[in-house]
């Protein structure tokens, strides 16, 4: 094989640097409704619309209710390494935000078209800054609160471009990601639609509303609430009995901190707990969230937030173990007889 040019070390441009970054926090499309979606509920909305045309490849917009950004702040916006959301490491090793990377927006930008118009609520009208930091800021129009529009993703990357699926497959999982968030904020309205139909509408709500809305009635006719506390862990949520179980690992949400993770501790504690009441083949179907103070689990473990790491991995298993499993023997001992083992 011809030996591979080496060239002299040279910084990268701006552009490029966040290219790459954005392979890693701009997968698919949904990565981009995921983190678009995150900002809007750490800038404090109620009302979230998300618009998507082509699996979100041709267009993902996204319209919250929030604070908005200020016109001064625009640039900073989609400029990488900037964020409101931490100053220190002090901050990072607190993170109560749902971002904190400051990455995301310069990220979308570097492989997409990007227009955000914001309005502050102070402000006499909206502002807007198109295609990256260093884009103008002009006045523009629209309600308080921020719209940030993403066209043509990766058009400026074809070789990214080809590893995008079906449009459907892209739209099932932007779908599933709104469906994940909605589930942990039923305080906040969402409406999502897909080539200028509405699909889904989901009103503030009670969390078991929500939860019956998003899981279906299987799982609403068939779940058992679950408070627990200890110490500085606290565990809330549903269990659907083994009637509610699955062919399949669709129907399992865990949070931590009202983040959707995916974490193999926290998994592996719901199975052990519902191994004595669901065949080996059946997946359980279940919304928990485990609430802890921020410094006790590290979520800076990978671009897409959705892995954690807990200071005390041991005591968060065995608290959600017993908690899942005390809750599951109660009904099985009243509503199906005696637990075997
Ligand atoms: P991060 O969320 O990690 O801070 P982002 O690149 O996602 O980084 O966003 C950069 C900054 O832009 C945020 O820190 C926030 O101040 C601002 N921002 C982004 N989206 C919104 C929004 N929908 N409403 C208000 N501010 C926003
Ligand atoms: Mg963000």
């Amino acid at each position: 094989a011809p030996a591979p040019t080496i060239r002299p070390i040279q910084q990268l441009p701006d552009q490029l640097i966040s290219q790459i970054a954005a392979g890693e926090v701009v997968e698919r499309p949904s990565a981009v409704v995921k983190e678009l979606l995150e900002n809007a509920l750490d800038a404090g909305s109620t009302t979230i619309t998300i618009r998507l045309e082509e699996g979100g490849v041709k267009r993902i917009a996204i319209t919250d209710n929030g604070r908005g950004i200020a016109p001064e702040q625009l640039p900073l916006a989609l400029s990488r390494h900037a964020t409101s959301k931490i100053a220190s490491l002090s901050d990072l090793e607190n993170v109560g935000t749902l971002g904190f990377r400051g990455e995301a927006l310069a990220s979308i930008a570097s492989v997409a078209s990007v227009r955000v118009t914001s309005r502050t609520a102070n402000a006499a009208h909206a502002f807007e800054i198109v295609g990256s930091h260093e884009g103008v800021v002009a006045p523009s129009s629209g309600a308080c609160g921020t719209t940030i529009d993403v066209q043509d993703l990766y058009f400026n990357t074809p070789a990214r471009r080809k590893f995008l699926k079906s449009e459907q497959t892209e739209y099932a999982h932007c779908a599933e990601v709104v469906r994940r968030i909605a589930l942990s904020r039923p305080d906040v309205a969402f409406s999502l639609s897909h080539n200028g139909r509405t699909i889904d509408h989901w009103n503030v709500s009670e969390a078991a509303k929500r939860s019956a809305h998003i899981l279906g009635n299987d799982f609403a006719e068939a779940r058992l609430a679950l408070d627990e506390a200890a110490g500085p862990l606290h565990l809330h949520g549903y269990v659907g009995l083994p009637t509610a179980s699955k062919a399949r690992a669709d129907g399992q949400f865990f949070y931590v901190n009202g983040r959707f993770v995916r974490d193999k501790v926290l998994v592996h504690a719901v199975k052990a707990a519902y191994q004595d009441v669901l065949h080996g083949d059946r997946f359980p179907a279940y919304v928990l969230s485990l609430d802890l103070d921020p410094a006790l689990v590290d979520v800076n473990v990978h671009p897409s937030k959705t892995e954690v790491r807990f200071r005390d991995s041991r005591a968060v298993h065995q608290f959600v173990f017993h908690a899942v499993q005390r809750t599951l023997a109660q009904t099985s001992a009243t509503a199906h007889g005696s637990v075997p083992g």
